[in-house]
């Protein structure tokens, strides 16, 4: 089995039992729709289903003190007015009678992934938990959380399993300070978190919660925070923070271990974030992630509170871990300034910690901060006629996935690989697919005549074989494959031709090593190409770059992150620090959704804590 699936009913037991709207959001309903919507889509069957576990108090001491851990404890015996009382004594929290053993449970179901993903008894995971944990604090419930699931489960991995570098994902809308708290001044667990933020205007308000809040003495750098200072956040937003923020830095950081606080109130309609990420954007984040830590993924619910939303978005993530393709990214691709603003701050702040993040001849043009007041956007005023329209397009987003979703198959096969020497010893994993069979033999010799290094018999064996695995693959039978040819730059062009003819609207080549691309195809706008280690360093035109990766970085494994930036939508991005600037200049004027430029600003400091116009909600 690859991916675990760990739940338990019993974590729907806990609910508000008075008035509150600040806190009712938060109901079991949450966990309810999720697993449904699993079962709907067939996808809680395809994993390995665990029953969590309650954590123990020893467990709990990873993180917690053990006053509050017994504090907890005595929530069990309480009368729902002291319940109400202490629950008054924290920022955004209620308790009921099963507080303590739902709160148990989900820190349980946490460890439990983790030690079914670090025994190898599962290659990834998801804990679908509540409540959350990521505002919980050492000795303080916060923002509907109780335990901090996501940094126990980082102390357990480090104790139980000997584990030295973990990395935290937080994608979750709000800044998830607990943990912020926990591992500030600890170079082993990086923190990075995107959260709205509104120049401080949004919960939890706090000024550790921006760019330039990087960690504490031996962890600095290791605290990533992203704030977002407008809402509407998109998917074009969320992809250009993993590729121009989170990936380089993790890399360089190289993660034995990748925990995520998945909380689903960052998607489009939820009423807290404001955003308008859509589910499939969440497939394509943890397709990103799964490229660390040998694939070794946990996820954890956090938030999230629109049900469709919510469900659709833990599908995804599911599908995801499963090795399901991700469905393409809606909407265009090009971040918004605001967002780009947030991205550059990041990036300068982090710079001086990060030689991922060093950029030739360019200085921050930001302050690290973002907390100027003069780019301060007007409050937000929910419920208002652009606030309905809103919800117009989600839900008429929403139904369209939501049909997608059951309609978008699963290829039989995952991956499929054709070899020119089919005696050759090679042992493959079990859902690699060896595939010997050819395109038939007068499709194959139309395509031979395009260069003769194809007629020559082994090259001709290949190229059949090459043929009929691109034709699984358009066809929807192979999800991806892998072919050997002693003709590569031929059998390249075959495919792309084949590709195109075949209908597809844009392909992406990239080629490792000097590969001339076929002269007809270079201004069809319909294939972009890259070439790593090419002849020469410079954009050759809008859709074909060249990456010589000559130096330093040539005696290294070309670094992922460098061209991670065409991944997507094909837009193109510089991000090499070998390149000079005047080759990018044309890339950036073709490709400006990957822009990292913004206007310089003035920096004018602004008092501290803001005036705060949102209202208070958590998690
Ligand atoms: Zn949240």
């Amino acid at each position: 089995m690859r991916t675990a699936l760990v739940y338990h009913e019993e974590m729907t037991a806990a609910r508000l039992l008075w008035d509150d709207p600040e806190c009712e959001i938060e109901r079991p309903e949450r966990l309810t729709a999720a697993v449904e919507r699993l079962q709907q889509g067939g996808l809680e069957q395809r994993c390995l289903q665990l029953a969590a576990r309650e954590a123990s108090e020893a467990e709990l001491g990873l993180v917690h003190s053990p006053e509050y851990v017994s504090l907890m404890r005595g929530t069990q015996a309480l009368s729902t007015e002291e319940l109400q009382a202490l629950s008054g004594q924290y920022d955004a929290v209620y308790f009921h009678p099963s507080t303590f053993h739902c709160a148990r449970l989900a820190a349980g179901a946490a460890l439990q992934l983790v030690d079914a993903v670090l025994t190898g008894t599962a290659h990834n995971g998801l804990a679908l938990v509540r409540p959350p944990g990521h505002h919980s604090q050492r000795a303080a419930a916060n923002g509907f959380c109780v335990f901090n699931n996501v940094a126990i489960a980082a102390r357990y991995a480090q104790k139980r399993h000997g584990v030295h570098r973990i990395l935290i994902v937080d994608w979750d809308v709000h800044h998830g300070q607990g943990i912020q708290y926990i591992f500030e001044d600890d170079p082993s667990v990086l923190y990075f978190s995107w959260h709205r933020y509104e120049h401080g205007r949004f919960w939890p308000y706090l000024r550790e919660s921006d760019a330039d809040a990087v960690g504490l003495g031996p962890g600095r750098g290791f605290t990533v925070n992203l704030p977002w200072n407008q809402v509407g956040m998109g998917n074009a937003d969320y992809m250009a923070a993993f590729l121009h923020v989170l990936l380089p830095v993790a890399f360089e950081f190289d993660p034995e271990l990748v925990l995520v606080s998945a909380g689903f109130d960052s998607a489009i309609g939820d009423p807290e974030g404001q955003m308008q990420a859509t589910p499939e954007c969440f497939a394509h984040l943890t397709q990103l992630l799964q490229v660390l830590a040998g694939g070794r993924v946990c996820a954890v619910l956090e938030g999230g509170y629109h049900l469709e939303s919510l469900s659709q978005s833990v599908c995804m993530v599911v599908k995801a871990l499963l090795g399901d393709p991700a469905p393409p990214l809606l909407g265009p691709m090009v971040p918004q300034h605001s967002a780009l603003e947030s991205i550059q701050s990041v990036r300068a702040a982090q710079a001086p910690h990060w030689t991922s993040l060093w950029q030739q001849g360019s200085t921050p043009t930001l302050s690290l901060s973002t907390c100027s007041p003069e780019r301060r956007p007007s409050p937000v005023s929910p419920g208002g006629p652009k606030c309905k329209a809103a919800e117009a397009q989600t839900s008429a987003v929403l139904s369209s996935l939501l049909d997608r979703l059951h309609l978008c198959a699963t290829p039989p096969v995952r991956t499929a690989i054709a070899l020119t020497a089919p005696a050759a010893a090679m042992v493959l994993p079990p859902d690699i697919l060896r595939q010997e069979e050819s395109a038939p033999r007068e499709e194959t010799q139309a395509w031979a005549r395009l260069h003769e290094a194809l007629t020559q018999d082994t090259a001709f064996t290949a190229l059949g074989k090459v043929l009929h695995l691109l034709n699984g693959i358009l066809d929807g039978q192979v999800s991806s494959g892998i072919a050997t040819t002693p003709a590569a730059a031929s059998t390249l062009e075959v495919v792309l031709r084949q590709g195109l003819s075949h209908g597809a609207q844009r392909v992406f080549c990239v080629a490792l090593g000097q590969l001339d691309r076929p002269p007809d195809l270079a201004n069809d706008g319909r294939t972009l190409w890259l070439n790593i280690r090419g002849k020469e360093a410079a954009a050759l035109s809008t859709l074909h770059v060249s990456v010589p990766l000559s130096g330093p970085m040539a005696s290294r494994t070309p670094k992922l992150h460098s061209w991670l930036p065409f991944y997507g939508d094909q837009r193109g991005a510089e991000s090499w620090s070998s390149w000079s600037r005047s080759p990018h200049a044309s890339l950036w004027e073709s490709w400006p959704g990957c822009c990292m430029e913004t206007p310089p600003r003035a920096w004018v400091p602004s008092p501290w804590p803001p005036q705060t116009t949102c209202r208070p909600w958590c998690t």
